[in-house]
């Protein structure tokens, strides 16, 4: 089915934007409510969602339970469901520009990157799950008892997968490919503002051979996702987003009770120590908060700088910050497309105003025209370390600066807020490279980089980050339980 969508910038693709998808179809939402699309670089109309009320929820959430219960995605071989990951990565493969450009349009992301980095992503992912379905196994044990005792990995059942809107199809990817092949079935509600590729690959997804009923796609809300999290035939939650939002998530999956992942906001800091390879690190520094606009759960928001080289690596990034290319995401050579939405460019232009009217230094590149939802990149100096702009998530391209003067200040200032999801060094010293990965609270530490990512790599928080890995084979560990099985041999 293909509803033309209301705009010129993705042509041929095949999603009908106006329905939900439940039991492998589309479907209007029960009330026939819909929600605005919105294009960030111009902030017209794309498309409209269906919303999802509670008794939409309810029914993908039957679609899923019925489909675990009867066998048929967890009655088939580890290796069987890893044959459909890989077809999808196929078709995902021979579709990757439409993927790509329907990405850049709903997120605002520079097509480039969506190109190079998300697309690719999400092919590995699925292959990478692929490929650990042979881990899928038990081990027997050697007990005291008269038996022969062994365990078993099991799905839980249905997973409400829950996803934030500024990677849509990476972070429902590493959660998809992980929970399936370990044998659930999935509900996914991706973000209101970003809803588009989710209804995309569940379609693809079908064609790769996934049953229906396994994965079932709600646009809508988070009082969509508060009923998911509530729905009675939902085992398990994977959410991604912010802190608070996580918190209340928690809260209700603890009525279940049901497992639960929290992967939450953080505010990463990057060091540079006078050591360090300076073009590289400054390089680096920019990189890691402009990247996707600086709506980057990992984002290298607050840059620390060992004192003797603070002076030269600020004037290089007042300087660079006038010349990163800010625009619109479909245009050669942009870095730095709008934010995904005006509630987020409202909440990082508060930011900047109160930074204006402090007693702190801020250099903005040029003030990006049009009617998009632009912020210019901003570096700020000066500001305290209890301050609002180190210690909260501003999720915009805003980067504070702090000086240093030793290895264990740069830790304290690194270790200093309530969050702990992403942290890196710059420095030549391996024995400092190991020293202060270790002493970081950051579930990934980079050494002489920023968002080195990989599927086999896990990611997480700790502290108001989060619990919980994606990534790796920790994260697939999320998506099963162990059965112990002991045969009294006496
Ligand atoms: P958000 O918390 O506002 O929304 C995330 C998702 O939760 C959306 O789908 C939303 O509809 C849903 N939701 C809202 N209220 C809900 C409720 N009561 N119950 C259940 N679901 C509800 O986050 P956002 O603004 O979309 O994303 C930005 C945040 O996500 C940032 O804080 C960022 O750091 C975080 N994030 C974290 C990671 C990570 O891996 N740790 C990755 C990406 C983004």
């Amino acid at each position: 089915m293909s509803i033309a969508m209301e705009t010129e910038r993705v042509a041929g693709t095949t999603i009908d934007p106006g329905q939900l998808w439940i039991d492998g179809d589309w479907t209007p939402a029960a009330d026939g409510r819909r929600r605005d699309v919105l294009d960030p670089a111009t902030g017209e109309l794309v498309t409209t969602v269906a919303e999802a009320g509670a008794e939409d929820v309810a029914r993908a959430a039957a679609a899923a339970r019925a489909a675990f219960d009867d066998g048929r995605w967890s009655g088939q071989t580890p290796r069987q469901r890893a044959q459909v990951l890989l077809r999808a990565a196929a078709l995902l493969r021979e579709r990757a520009e439409e993927f790509a450009q329907l990405e850049s349009l709903d997120v605002g992301k520079p097509l480039m990157f969506t190109r190079m980095i998300d697309i690719p992503t999400v092919v590995d992912t699925y292959e990478y799950y692929a490929g650990l379905a042979a881990s899928l196994e038990g081990a027997t044990r050697a007990t005291s008892l008269p038996a022969h005792a062994y365990t078993q990995p099991e799905p839980y059942g249905v997973v409400g997968a829950i996803t934030p809107f500024n990677f849509p199809m990476i972070l429902s990817s590493t959660k998809l490919a992980a929970a399936l092949v370990a044998g659930n079935t999935v509900v996914h509600k991706p973000a209101e503002e970003t809803p588009l590729t989710a209804l995309r690959m569940a379609q693809l997804l079908q064609e790769a051979g996934l049953p229906d009923g396994v994965l079932n796609v709600i646009t809508g809300g988070g009082d969509a996702g508060a009923a998911l999290v509530e729905d009675p035939h939902v085992d398990k939650i994977a959410f991604t987003g912010s802190t608070t939002v996580g918190r209340a998530v928690a809260a209700a999956a603890a009525e279940g009770p049901k497992h639960v992942t929290l992967e939450l906001g953080g505010k990463g800091a990057n060091l540079i120590f006078a050591d360090a390879d300076l073009d590289a690190a400054i390089e680096t520094a920019i990189k890691g908060f402009v990247f996707n606009t600086g709506q980057f759960c990992m984002s290298g928001s607050r840059l620390l700088v060992e004192r003797p080289v603070y002076e030269p690596v600020v004037a290089a990034l007042r300087g660079a910050v006038e010349h990163v290319p800010v625009g619109d995401p479909f245009t050669d050579g942009v870095v730095v497309g709008p934010m995904a939405g005006p509630g987020h460019l409202s909440k990082v232009r508060a930011y900047l105003e109160q930074a204006a009217a402090a007693e702190v230094e801020i250099t903005s590149g040029p003030e990006p025209t049009g009617s998009g939802f632009f912020v210019p990149p901003t570096v700020i100096t000066g500001a305290a370390q209890d301050s609002a702009w180190v210690q909260e998530e501003i999720f915009g391209p805003v980067l504070t600066v702090q000086p240093f003067d030793s290895e264990e200040e740069a830790i304290a200032l690194a270790n200093g807020t309530p969050f702990g999801l992403a942290a890196g060094l710059q420095t030549k010293d391996v024995a400092r490279a190991h020293r202060v990965a270790g002493a970081l609270r950051a579930g990934i530490v980079w050494v002489n980089g920023w968002a080195l990512l990989d599927p086999a790599m896990p990611f997480g928080g700790t502290g108001q980050s989060g619990y919980g890995r994606e990534n790796g084979p920790e994260a697939l560990a999320e998506y099963v339980r162990t059965k112990s099985v002991v045969i009294n041999l006496g």
